[in-house]
């Protein structure tokens, strides 16, 4: 008899085994990989994560699938392994966008809280769309700083997008734009992801119960990480070990890579390794100087270099 070999995505992984969403009849199936399976060039704990793309197939002896190849992944995020072995652990593959829920107010996202978030996914090639939620409460001083913030981000080729999660507002533009892509939703606790969810995908809610909040801090977990369908189309995945995928290690000089109005200039410094900091002939010293590359966005830079904290108020003290 022939074996019928399926195609599918991975949306749940837990170490044994894997559930495949079939595409098109979107049912989903349990597999297994074989014992010697390998995934060529990757040295990680998993060989298959949630968000990989996979073929199976169907083994009526064993009552489930069997997966025989993984396609070559478009991006993927890691958590560094705890243990000596420097393997490490593959969170997620093939994210279509990051979606980081900003919050001017009550609590407050902070520019530094973005940049770091937005240089790790950089270093991921993952495209990130800000949302700035709240913005019922966009009035007098939150509104100036939202502009400001806002062309800050444009300007560099940021996707924004401004809606209330309570009030509703914007949100079916939104939906538009997670639609029929694979969406990692971040955001600092209190940012309003729930709140969002529940606005653009009531049933989705219960489901992630408490989608990830990404802190940049480590602390470990070992919850898993699940795709979840959104009723209009698309996928939200939910990574509980987004918080390990920051920072990302990087060397030094290799930080302003990730800041895309920074990166056009790199070639232009004396040095190679130029940290922009106090190097002469630096050019994108230079372009701050002509107001080229945002002061703020220039702070938080050399505070990512200098591995600090980011909650620097940087508006309170203006
Ligand atoms: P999460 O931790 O990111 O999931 O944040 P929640 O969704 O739990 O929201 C945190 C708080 O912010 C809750 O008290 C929400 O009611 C509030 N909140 C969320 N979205 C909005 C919004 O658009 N406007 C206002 N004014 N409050 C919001
Ligand atoms: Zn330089």
């Amino acid at each position: 008899m022939e074996t019928k070999v399926f195609r599918g995505l991975v949306v749940k992984a837990t170490g044994s085994w894997y559930n495949v969403r079939v595409e098109n009849i979107q049912e989903i199936f349990q597999c297994r990989i074989r014992g010697n399976f390998r995934l060529q060039g990757i040295k990680a704990t998993n060989p298959v994560t949630v968000g990989d793309w996979v073929k199976f197939q169907l083994l009526a002896e064993e009552n489930a699938g069997v997966i025989t190849e993984i396609e070559d992944r478009r991006n993927y995020i890691i958590r560094k392994s705890v243990n000596l072995s420097k393997r490490t652990h593959v969170l997620a593959a093939n994210i279509d966008q990051a979606v980081l829920v900003i919050s001017l107010s009550n609590p407050r996202t902070s520019t530094g809280f973005i940049d770091r978030f937005l240089v790790n996914a950089e270093s991921y090639h993952i495209k990130t769309l800000l949302v700035f939620n709240k913005m019922d409460l966009f009035e007098g001083t939150i509104k100036k700083q939202y502009d400001e913030i806002r062309s800050i981000y444009e300007k560099i080729g940021y996707s924004c997008i401004a809606v209330s999660a309570l009030e509703g507002t914007n949100c079916n533009e939104l939906k538009m734009l997670l639609q029929n892509k694979v969406n990692m939703l971040v955001g600092h606790s209190g940012a309003g992801k729930s709140a969002l969810i529940n606005q653009i995908d009531p049933s989705l809610n219960l489901k992630t119960g408490s989608i990830s909040n990404w802190s940049g801090k480590g602390t470990h977990t070992t919850t898993f990480s699940e795709i979840f369908p959104l009723s209009f189309g698309g996928d939200i995945i939910d990574t509980p070990g987004i918080k390990e995928f920051g920072m990302v290690d990087l060397q030094k000089e290799e930080i302003s890579r990730y800041f895309p109005e920074m990166f056009r200039f790199l070639h232009d410094c004396r040095f190679n390794n130029c940290t922009h900091e106090h190097e002469p002939a630096c050019a994108v010293k230079k372009a701050l100087e002509h107001g080229e590359i945002s002061e703020i966005r220039y702070q938080n830079y050399l505070n990512i270099l200098h591995g600090e904290e980011m909650d620097t108020e940087e508006w309170e003290n203006r």
